[in-house]
């Protein structure tokens, strides 16, 4: 949609967290921002284009490593540990260069659009190339996905990742990096820091209409805490998002321990990496006072439960987080599957496996999580939200689908949450314009043949 041009659509049934559940919303939208949201309309199929279903908010997903796309399938038939699957990892991270991560993250971008996301946090650490040394442009890399966001026509929150070593030792050492990992280094934060600023943001961090820039610490395994601050104090600068990865394992915390008499989570806290905008990524084997750490800060805790169910890392302790105030968002991660409705839905699961009682999360608290609360993760507040003066992004998912036929229209939502697979996407908006239609991607239009010859490409 070019600037002041408008359009109208009318939701069979709509939701988001300020409107609730409505039927016939009439949504008007000039250029990418939304005008008008207007329950119980009668306007005609003349004026506006019917969206049969429930239509919601884009959905944000946020925490992804688009090349760990590649290892769907091809690391299920191992055993083994997180630590072993990592090894398998690191062999496609090798790999990688510009132009193929470019036709492989555009493809996994378009398979997130055809399952209704808007959104991308990208976690991004592959920077440079073979053994380490630098691209002509050192943001190459960064630069490639956030390419391939605009071809496969959605937003993305770049997560540039300070990683500088390879690993703790007990007595608090840091590994060096070594192997595939020369690739992921800078020399120090400082020097991370130079690179990231030669992205060009502006002084709230954006790169543009669809893309903006965030920091990243890797881990406390790969972030000294020396180190730590420079990225913190960088991402305060510009007031764009600071996330982490923090205690997936219990390996993790152990080497944190014996390095550092610390958790994780302290050692953040105590660099000042922690509040409203930021991230905590898993935060699956915490403490009690971890929990009142993180959550005294308002950050927000970003589970992954398909990832962490499928390199069996555990389950997180999601309602005592949001219990103690922190926003809880949603990411596919490693992408074992891409479904947000499926992250969704295992968040309250895996609250039911450990505690044997049903009935810990609404349908709304996880389509949130879903949505508006992803959104502001990654420094979009103002996506995520069907309201006037909103970003026109929002997906609609079929209520006639063989997944969900038959749910009375007042429980949609619950039947979506619970129920729907990504297949139920029929349709994507993402700044007032198109993306998925008919269940089919305007852009990209067969995204499984994008899909297999660029997962080829980087496979042995
Ligand atoms: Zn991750």
């Amino acid at each position: 949609m070019t600037a002041g041009q408008t359009r109208a659509w009318l939701a069979e049934l709509a939701w988001s967290p300020a409107l609730g559940l409505r039927r016939d919303v009439l949504i008007e939208a000039s250029a990418d921002r939304i005008t008008g949201v207007v329950p119980d309309s009668s306007a005609s199929a003349l004026v506006a284009t019917r969206l049969p279903g429930l239509t919601m908010p884009g959905l944000a997903n946020a925490h992804s490593h688009a090349f760990h796309r590649a290892l769907r399938g091809v690391t299920e038939a191992a055993r083994g540990t997180f630590w072993t699957w990592r090894e398998r990892m690191y062999e496609v991270a090798g790999r990688l260069d510009p132009g193929n991560y470019l036709a492989l993250a555009t493809a996994v971008y378009a398979e997130m659009a055809l399952a209704g996301v808007s959104c991308v946090g990208e976690f991004h650490y592959v920077h440079h190339g073979p053994h380490g040394t630098p691209y002509a442009d050192p943001n190459e890399m960064g630069r490639a996905l956030i390419e391939a966001a605009r071809r496969a026509g959605i937003r993305i929150t770049l997560l540039d990742a300070c990683y500088l070593s390879g690993g703790l030792s007990a007595d608090g050492s840091q590994q060096p990096l070594e192997g595939t990992q020369l690739r992921f280094g800078d020399a120090d934060g400082a020097a991370w820091a130079s690179r990231v600023e030669a992205l060009g943001p502006d002084a709230t961090g954006s790169l543009g209409s669809h893309a903006r820039l965030g920091a990243a610490i890797h881990s406390v395994r790969a972030v000294p805490p020396t180190q730590l601050p420079v990225v913190a104090v960088w991402s305060h600068r510009y007031g764009v998002p600071l996330h982490a990865h923090v205690s997936e394992q219990v390996a993790e915390n152990r080497a944190c321990l014996a390095a550092y008499r610390a958790t994780p989570a302290e050692v953040l806290a105590e660099a000042g990496a922690l509040g409203p905008r930021s991230t905590a990524v898993h935060a699956t084997h915490l403490t009690d006072s971890d929990i009142e750490l993180l959550a005294g800060s308002r950050c927000h805790v970003c589970m992954c439960p398909t990832t962490e169910a499928d390199l069996a890392d555990g389950i997180g302790r999601a309602r005592a987080l949001a219990d103690e105030g922190s926003p809880l968002t949603l990411g596919s991660d490693s992408h074992a599957v891409i479904d947000l409705f499926e992250e969704a839905r295992r968040v309250e699961l895996g609250e039911r496996l450990a505690s044997q009682e049903r009935g810990h999360f609404t349908a709304a608290e996880l389509a949130a999580a879903a949505s508006t609360i992803g959104h502001a993760s990654l420094g979009w507040p103002d996506a995520g939200e069907l309201a006037a003066g909103g970003l026109a992004d929002f997906v609609t998912i079929a209520l006639d689908s063989p997944r969900t036929a038959g749910a009375p229209r007042t429980a949609a939502l619950e039947s979506v949450i619970f129920g729907a697979s990504a297949a139920d996407v029929q349709n994507l908006v993402v700044g007032g314009l198109d993306v998925v239609s008919g269940g089919r991607h305007v852009l990209v239009g067969d995204v499984p043949a994008a899909l297999a010859p660029a997962i080829g490409g980087v496979l042995c």
